[in-house]
């Protein structure tokens, strides 16, 4: 089982306007903005409004109408940044790459032969 879900962390003070974000999207249960330390241009993040830790504790329901967003905004930035593909990918606890314990897919831009910054 998951640890609970820390209704303080980062991007529940996003989500309720305590800290401030670029936002580029946003419907009654998804936001998504920029990335405030980008790996490419155009790295934004997807996050749903409801408080899950992320994809190990999420609800099903949640990812039904998450996903979706995803994919509208990867094709959105793709088109956008003029990029060669997309990378879309999200971490589960530390071990996995995680800092931000709000579940969150980033989506980055990525062009042919241009390595992510680190
Ligand atoms: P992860 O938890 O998947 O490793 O990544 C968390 C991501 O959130 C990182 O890419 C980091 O740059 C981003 N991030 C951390 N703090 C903030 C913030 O205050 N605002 C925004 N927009 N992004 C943040």
């Amino acid at each position: 089982t998951s640890p609970a879900y820390d209704p303080n962390n980062i991007f529940a003070k996003i989500l309720k306007g305590e800290i401030p974000s670029v936002k580029l999207y946003e419907d009654d249960d998804t936001l998504a903005f920029m990335d405030v330390m980008p790996q490419a241009t155009g790295h934004l993040l997807v996050i749903p409004k409801t408080g899950s830790r992320n994809l190990l504790d999420a609800d099903p329901a949640v990812l039904v109408k998450l996903i979706p967003v995803v994919q509208k905004l990867a094709n959105a930035a793709k088109q956008a940044f003029e990029a060669d593909g997309v990378f879309v990918a999200q971490f589960n606890e530390a071990a996995a790459g995680q800092t931000v314990y709000h579940l969150h897919f980033h989506v980055i831009p990525r062009h042919e032969g241009v390595p992510l910054k680190p």
